[in-house]
């Protein structure tokens, strides 16, 4: 699914370390893939028009800042795509692998940087320079609030045996299956991707 990043990295989780989730971060290509990835995603919402009166739908993007991408990547990570209806003026936002909700940090962020406990998680956090007080929100999130919301209250039970919840992200994380650890990024990215309009906290 994935398209192989230049430079031939296959990361096998088993051999997930510092250096892979340090790598991922920086590399440009990951970055495209998420961007084209958000594309075919709000090509498809496009398509189905306004979910009012089922007008056309403009580009209305919504300019973003966000914080844990390549300096290479900005330009393309400077924009939400979202949508306007030309007739009534409803605005759709189509769903996300990149960016969660309003948080300043990216989607991916969140995922490689909450596991609890996990030495890459620890130094990436270092670098990108997450304060203690955002992780523990973060933390939060995934333990107490993400269990509740519709979304996981529908399609949490599809995983046999249960996904700990106590140790989200990596538990769910761990469920993708995928001889990469970017694919199996992806692949939990696009799985929560229901969730990046509604997610607010920071
Ligand atoms: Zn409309």
């Amino acid at each position: 699914m994935i398209k192989p990043i230049p430079g031939g990295s296959l990361w096998l989780p088993s051999q997930e370390t510092t250096q892979v989730c340090h790598a991922i971060v920086q590399e440009p290509a990951f970055f495209r893939f998420l961007t084209q990835i958000d594309e075919e995603l709000a090509a498809a919402t496009r398509l189905q028009g306004c979910r009012s009166c089922g007008g056309g739908l403009h580009v209305a993007n919504y300019p973003r800042k966000p914080r844990g991408c390549p300096v290479a990547a900005r330009e393309e990570y400077s924009r939400r795509l979202s949508f306007t209806c030309g007739r009534c003026d409803l605005r759709t936002t189509s769903v996300s692998v990149r960016f969660a909700g309003r948080r300043v940090y990216l989607a991916v962020v969140l995922m490689l940087v909450s596991a609890p406990g996990s030495a890459s998680a620890r130094a990436l956090r270092d670098r990108l320079r997450i304060a203690a007080v955002t992780l523990k929100r973060w933390r939060r999130w995934w333990c107490e609030i993400f269990p509740l919301t519709r979304f996981w209250q529908s399609v949490g039970e599809r995983f046999m045996p249960p996904v700990t919840i106590g140790c989200l992200p990596q538990s769910l994380l761990e469920r993708f299956e995928a001889s990469t650890m970017t694919d199996r990024l992806v692949q939990a990215l696009r799985f929560i991707a229901p969730l990046s309009t509604r997610v607010v906290v920071r």
